[in-house]
C-alpha cells in the first residue's frame, strides 16, 4: 500500500541564498497574483492552455521565471482555484455577498511562496567533500546548494521513498522545505489476521499503561513529570529577567525539551510495537476535545496533562504499527475509568482514587485501579473484532 506524508525540513541557506530565495518567493507569489488575476477578470477563460497561452511569456519576462517555473505558477493557481471551488460547494454560504449573490472567486496569494518540482527544480546532492546531502534549489539567478537537519525525518530519505513537489516556506525568519513523501508501507492486517489485542492508556501516573489480556505493562511517569517541572522553573526564572539573552535561552531550552519529548514518544511507540507481536490491535482513547483529558486530573497536574504531546506519541504508534503489520483504532473514551472490566458494571463509586483501587460494586472484581483503563480498552477492542470477524 502507498502512503503519502509531508516532511518538514529546515534548510539553511547563508545570507545570500537567503536574499535570493526570498526575492524568488516573491516574484512567484507575485507572478501567482497576476494569473489569478488574469483568470478572474474573464480576459481568459479559466483553462489550463489559454491562460498558458495568453500568459506563459508575460510571467516569464515580467517576473523574470525561469520557464519551469512559470510553469509551476499556473499550476500553482489552479490548484488554489480548485481548492477555492471544492470549498465553496461545501461552504456556499461563506461565499455569498449580503445582497445574496454569489461572490466571485478570486485566488490571492498574500504569503510568499515558491513550489518547486522535484528534478526540474530542486534535487538532493553530496556536497563537494561527499560527507553530506544538501539539497540543490533553483531560483530567479541559477542554483544554490543549501544543507539542512532531517531531525525524526529519516524516513523520507529510505529507499524506495519518492518526494514530490515541494513548497518552500519561510516562518519567522527561517526557511523549510514540505514534501510530500510517497512510501510503501504494508497493507493493513485483516481482522483474521489479528491474533493480539492491546489496550493503551495514556495519563500522567503512568504515560502509558498496556494490557492484553493476560499481562499489564507500566511505563512511569514519574521522571517524565519531574524533568518537566524542571523545565517549567528555569523558563519561569528567566521569564522575569526580560532580557534579549533571557529570550534566547528561553527558546533554546524550548527546543531542547521539545527534543527530549520527542525522543521520549519515540522510545515508547517502538517498545509498545516490539513487545507485541505482528497482527496487533493497539486500542487506544480518542483524546480529540481536550477537555475530557483535561478533567481527568486534578488542577495541580494539569500543566503537565495538557501538554504533554499524546498526539504525537499516537501519530508515531500508528507509523509504527503500520510497518510491522499491526493496527491502531481509538474509541470513545467514556466511562473507560468507571467500567467493571469484567462485568460491565458502571459507577463513580467503584473507584477509590485514595487508595487506588477499584473494587465492583456489583460482582466484587477488586485490582489496581490503574490498569482498569487499559482493561476496559482491551475489551472494546475483542469486541470490535469480533464485530469485524462477524460482518
Ligand atoms: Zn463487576
Amino acid at each position: 500500500m502507498l502512503q503519502t506524508r509531508t516532511a518538514k525540513l529546515r534548510i539553511f541557506p547563508d545570507a545570500d541564498q537567503a536574499g535570493l530565495l526570498r526575492e524568488t518567493m516573491s516574484a512567484y507569489t507575485s507572478a501567482c497574483n497576476y494569473v489569478a488575476d488574469l483568470i478572474c477578470s474573464e480576459k481568459v477563460k479559466a483553462d489550463k492552455y489559454r491562460v498558458h497561452d495568453a500568459g506563459y511569456r508575460q510571467i516569464r519576462f515580467r517576473f523574470s521565471l525561469p520557464s519551469q517555473m512559470a510553469q509551476s505558477v499556473i499550476r500553482t493557481v489552479f490548484a488554489s482555484l480548485k481548492s477555492l471551488e471544492s470549498n465553496m460547494r461545501s461552504h456556499p454560504e461563506k461565499f455569498r455577498k449580503k445582497n445574496g449573490k454569489r461572490k466571485k472567486i478570486v485566488p490571492k496569494f498574500r504569503y510568499p511562496q515558491l513550489d518547486l518540482v522535484r528534478g526540474r527544480d530542486y534535487s538532493l546532492l553530496w556536497n563537494k567533500e561527499h560527507t553530506e546531502r544538501v539539497f540543490s534549489l533553483n531560483t530567479l539567478k541559477g542554483r544554490i546548494k543549501v544543507p539542512f537537519r532531517s531531525d525524526a525525518m529519516d524516513w523520507a530519505f529510505a529507499d524506495g521513498a519518492k518526494m514530490g513537489t515541494a513548497k518552500v516556506v519561510f516562518r519567522k525568519g527561517k526557511f523549510y522545505l514540505h514534501i510530500p513523501v510517497t512510501v510503501e508501507v504494508p497493507d493493513p492486517p485483516e481482522s483474521s489476521e489479528i491474533t493480539s489485542v492491546v489496550g493503551i492508556d495514556r495519563g500522567i501516573r503512568f504515560l502509558t499503561v498496556s494490557y492484553d489480556g493476560e499481562k499489564t505493562s507500566f511505563v512511569s511517569g514519574a521522571e517524565v513529570k519531574q524533568k518537566r517541572a524542571h523545565y517549567k522553573k528555569i523558563r519561569q526564572s528567566l521569564q522575569k529577567k526580560q532580557t534579549s539573552s533571557a529570550r534566547r535561552r528561553i527558546r533554546a531550552i524550548g527546543r531542547r525539551e521539545n527534543r527530549w519529548m520527542n525522543d521520549v514518544n519515540h522510545c515508547l511507540s517502538k517498545t509498545l510495537v516490539r513487545d507485541n507481536p505482528k497482527g496487533t490491535l493497539f486500542v487506544l482513547e480518542d483524546l480529540t476535545g481536550i477537555r475530557s483529558a483535561t478533567e481527568r486530573v486534578r488542577v495541580k497536574d494539569r500543566y503537565v496533562q495538557v501538554s504533554w504531546p499524546y498526539y504525537d506519541l499516537e501519530q508515531k504508534l500508528t507509523y509504527k504499527a503500520q510497518m510491522n503489520g499491526s493496527i491502531v483504532i481509538k474509541v470513545d473514551p467514556q466511562y473507560t475509568s468507571q467500567a467493571c472490566p469484567v462485568c460491565g458494571h458502571r459507577e463513580k463509586n467503584n473507584r477509590d482514587h485514595e487508595k487506588h483501587v477499584f473494587r465492583c460494586r456489583e460482582c466484587g472484581y477488586i485490582t489496581n485501579d490503574d490498569r482498569i483503563g487499559a482493561m476496559n480498552l482491551q475489551k472494546m477492542g475483542t469486541e470490535y473484532l469480533q464485530k469485524m470477524k462477524v460482518s
